[in-house]
């Protein structure tokens, strides 16, 4: 069997919560020590710029995105981390693939309609070619396989779309990339009104301290209903029950659910317990964030640059040269 090669970028947008680590980082991990896939992992600084405000935020969150995902696991010596930006041969591709692209597709896309309304002074052409630069991300190291959540799944066929032309016009060039399904996993936020995100502060740091996250977790909502200790609750509507689902072993979940329904544990109970496997959750990426000096991510970046580079630049390479140049 050949090894396909996965690729994915994250948003540079700080350091990853909870969900983050559930729903992607994980299973990252994973892919990056299974020998069936070659992972690029890349860090979307370019893709920053779009509704950039602080240069400063920008350096600090791509550093501590790249920490993140190796403490959560990602081998940096099979799997390739690097910075969009490291990669000029991306903003290369990215001119050729615009001349491939359908200036109607990008107007007509919702997210660039959304982001125009979300930032009605600055909408500025990177927002109206973003998904031609994603389809350079993805086109360039020739992946196979991309890892997109439902949102992000316009983008992919975009990208698609401007592969199948470029290879019908100009002879076959790129592999066709396909979407990767990973487990549909949607972690609630403490406030209980949504899922766990960074824009809206309702979750907490995968490396930050056992006395931090109780902090979050003694304050976090839970079954509105539930007024007093002596009410019976439903952990069906309670973010803590969601959680406990998605961290805590059966027959925690088991307890804590029939004490939450007969009134038979408080909520600060159940909080402690989900608190408890949390932090073993996490033990181990909180460990290796602390040994990860800012020298050895920003080693793994340099190192990661260097190979996706070299991947990228041979597909550019023979884009050019078929397009003429
Ligand atoms: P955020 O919404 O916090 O800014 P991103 O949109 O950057 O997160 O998502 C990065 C990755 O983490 C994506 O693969 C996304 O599917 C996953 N993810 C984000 N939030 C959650 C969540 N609450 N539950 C599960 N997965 C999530």
């Amino acid at each position: 069997m050949s090894r396909k090669t996965v690729l994915s970028l994250m948003r540079a947008t700080g350091v990853l919560h909870l969900g983050n680590y559930l729903g992607a980082a994980r299973d990252f991990a994973a892919l990056s020590v299974d020998p069936g896939y070659d992972c690029f992992f890349g860090i979307a600084d370019l893709h920053a710029l779009t509704s950039l405000d602080d240069p400063e935020a920008l350096r600090a969150s791509t550093r501590a995105v790249a920490r993140d995902y190796l403490a959560a696991g990602v081998d940096a010596e099979r799997a390739v981390l690097f910075r969009q930006s490291a990669i000029p041969e991306t903003s290369e591709l990215f001119w050729l693939l615009c001349n491939v692209t359908s200036a109607g597709e990008l107007q007509r896309s919702k997210t660039f309609q959304e982001m125009s309304r979300k930032q009605p002074e600055n909408v500025n052409a990177g927002l109206l070619t973003y998904p031609v630069l994603m389809a350079a991300d993805i086109l360039g190291p020739r992946a196979d396989l991309v890892p997109v959540g439902e949102d992000q799944m316009p983008h992919l066929e975009m990208a698609r779309n401007i592969a199948q032309r470029f290879n019908h016009r100009f002879g076959e060039t790129f592999p066709l990339p396909e979407a990767y399904r990973k487990s549909a996993i949607r972690v609630p936020g403490l406030d209980g009104l949504g899922k766990m995100s960074k824009s809206d502060g309702n979750g907490f740091g995968i490396a930050e301290s056992p006395e931090r996250i109780w902090e979050l977790l003694r304050l976090a909502t839970t079954d509105p209903a539930r007024q007093r200790r002596s009410d019976p609750g439903n952990p069906d509507l309670c973010p803590i029950g969601h959680l406990h689902r998605y961290v805590s072993p059966a027959e925690d979940v088991a307890r804590t659910e029939e004490g939450c329904r007969t009134a038979g544990i408080g909520c600060i109970d159940c909080k402690k317990v989900l608190h408890g496997n949390v932090v073993a959750l996490l033990a181990p990426v909180r460990e290796r964030s602390a040994r990860l000096a800012d020298a050895r991510v920003e080693e793994v970046l340099a190192a990661g640059a260097d190979r996706a580079r070299e991947r990228i630049a041979a597909t550019l390479a023979t884009a050019k040269e078929r397009m003429g140049l």
